[in-house]
C-alpha cells in the first residue's frame, strides 16, 4: 500500500510504500476511496496546539504516521472473526476509537478515552490508500452520498452535530450564532437546519465564505471585522441563546461570549488556539455556560448517518483533489483558501 506520511512535524509529507496490513480477528480492511482534510490535520501535522501566551501543547506521535480521519472506503478483506459486513460494502469509518476497556469507553464516550488508537493519529488514516477498521461496528452506511462527501460526516459532520446538541436549541425563538464559515461551519448550517430546525446567523472575517454561508441557508452573514457587528447581532436576536465557535481563537472567543443573553451557551469547538480571558462576575451575573465540545460519540454518528441516508442534510461544497496533492491541501487549508471542504481522492 501507499500512504502520504508525516515523517517530521511540519515538514512536507512523504509518499511511502509498505506491505498492506492483513486484517486480524474482528478487523476489516478497506481500500480508501476518499478522505476529507480537516483543520485538525493541520495542527496534528504541526505537532502541537497553541495554548496562548507562547505556550504549546505538544502531540507525542510516533513517526512516521498517516493522517486522515474523514475516511470513506470499500471493504476488501475481512478478519477471520469479522461479522455484519461484506466485501464490496462502501463505508464511512468512525475514527475516534477508544481502548474499549475503561469506564469512559463503556459509558459510550469512546471519543473521550485517552488510550484509544484514533485513526489518522495513532493508527493509519485516509492519507493512505488502505485503512484497517478495528471492528465492523465502526463502519457506517452513507446511502447515496457522493464518495467525496461521505467521509466528512465522520469528523466535521459529527463535530457540528454534537456541538449543536450541546447548544440545546429548543424552538424557533432560540437564536443560534455560528462563528467560522469553513468546512465545520458549513456543516453546522446544514445540520442546524435539518436536525434542529434553526437557521443560524453566521460570522466570519472572509466575505467569500460569508456569501457561501448565505447561499447555504444562514439567516444572516456578518463580518466580525465590521465595527457594528456585535450590535447588529444584538438587534436581530436581543441576545443570543447559543454560540458555536468553530474558530476558537482569542478574538473569536471575546466576540462570541459578549453576544450571549443571560443563561446563554458558548460551545467552543475550534482549535485555532489562544486563551480565554473572561471577567468572572459576568459568568455569574449572566449565568454563562461555557463548554468545550470534541468530535462526538459513536451513537451520535449513528444518529447523524441516519439523517444523511434519509437525504435530510444538504451537501456542503467539497473540492476533489488527488491524494498526491495532500501537502498543498494542508497548506491551502491553513491559509484559508479552501471553500467548504477538500477531499483527497485515491486511485
Ligand atoms: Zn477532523
Ligand atoms: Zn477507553
Amino acid at each position: 500500500m501507499k500512504a502520504y506520511q508525516v515523517v517530521e512535524s511540519g515538514k512536507p509529507l512523504e509518499l511511502n510504500e509498505f506491505d498492506t496490513p492483513k486484517p486480524q480477528g474482528e478487523e476489516v480492511l478497506l481500500k480508501t476511496i476518499a478522505c476529507g482534510v480537516c483543520h485538525s490535520d493541520v495542527h496534528i501535522h504541526e505537532g502541537a496546539f497553541d495554548l496562548g501566551g507562547g505556550n504549546k501543547l505538544p502531540l507525542p506521535l510516533q513517526m512516521p504516521y498517516t493522517l486522515g480521519h474523514e475516511i470513506f472506503g470499500e471493504v476488501i478483506e475481512l478478519g477471520p472473526d469479522a461479522k455484519d459486513i461484506n466485501i464490496g460494502d462502501k463505508r464511512v469509518i468512525y475514527p475516534w476509537i477508544g481502548c474499549n476497556e475503561c469506564n469512559v469507553c463503556s459509558s459510550g464516550d469512546e471519543h473521550l478515552c485517552s488510550g484509544g488508537p484514533v485513526l489518522g493519529v495513532q493508527k493509519g488514516g485516509g492519507f493512505g490508500d488502505h485503512v484497517i477498521a478495528p471492528h465492523s461496528r465502526y463502519l457506517m452506511d452513507a446511502g447515496n452520498t457522493p464518495d467525496h462527501l461521505a467521509g466528512s460526516y465522520a469528523c466535521s459532520g459529527l463535530t457540528a452535530y454534537t456541538a449543536l446538541k450541546k447548544a440545546n436549541i429548543k424552538d424557533s425563538a432560540d437564536s443560534l450564532v455560528i462563528v467560522g464559515a469553513g468546512g465545520l461551519g458549513m456543516m453546522g448550517i446544514q445540520i442546524a437546519k435539518a436536525a434542529f430546525n434553526v437557521q443560524p446567523i453566521v460570522v466570519d472575517v472572509d466575505e467569500a465564505k460569508l456569501n457561501l454561508a448565505l447561499e447555504s441557508g444562514a439567516s444572516h452573514a456578518i463580518n466580525s471585522r465590521d465595527e457594528d457587528a456585535a450590535q447588529r447581532i444584538h438587534a436581530i436576536t436581543g441576545g443570543v441563546s447559543a454560540v458555536i465557535d468553530f474558530v476558537g481563537s482569542d478574538l473569536s472567543t471575546g466576540f462570541a461570549t459578549n453576544l450571549l443573553r443571560k443563561g446563554g451557551r458558548y460551545i467552543i469547538v475550534g482549535l485555532f488556539g489562544g486563551e480565554l480571558n473572561h471577567p468572572l462576575p459576568m459568568m455569574v451575573l449572566m449565568e454563562r455556560n461555557i463548554q468545550g465540545s470534541y468530535v462526538g460519540s459513536l451513537s451520535n454518528l449513528k444518529e447523524l448517518m441516519k439523517l444523511v441516508r434519509e437525504g435530510k442534510i444538504d451537501p456542503i461544497p467539497v473540492e476533489r483533489r488527488h491524494a498526491s496533492e495532500a501537502n498543498q491541501t494542508l497548506i491551502d487549508l491553513k491559509e484559508g483558501r479552501i471553500m467548504g471542504r477538500a477531499a483527497l481522492m485515491h486511485d
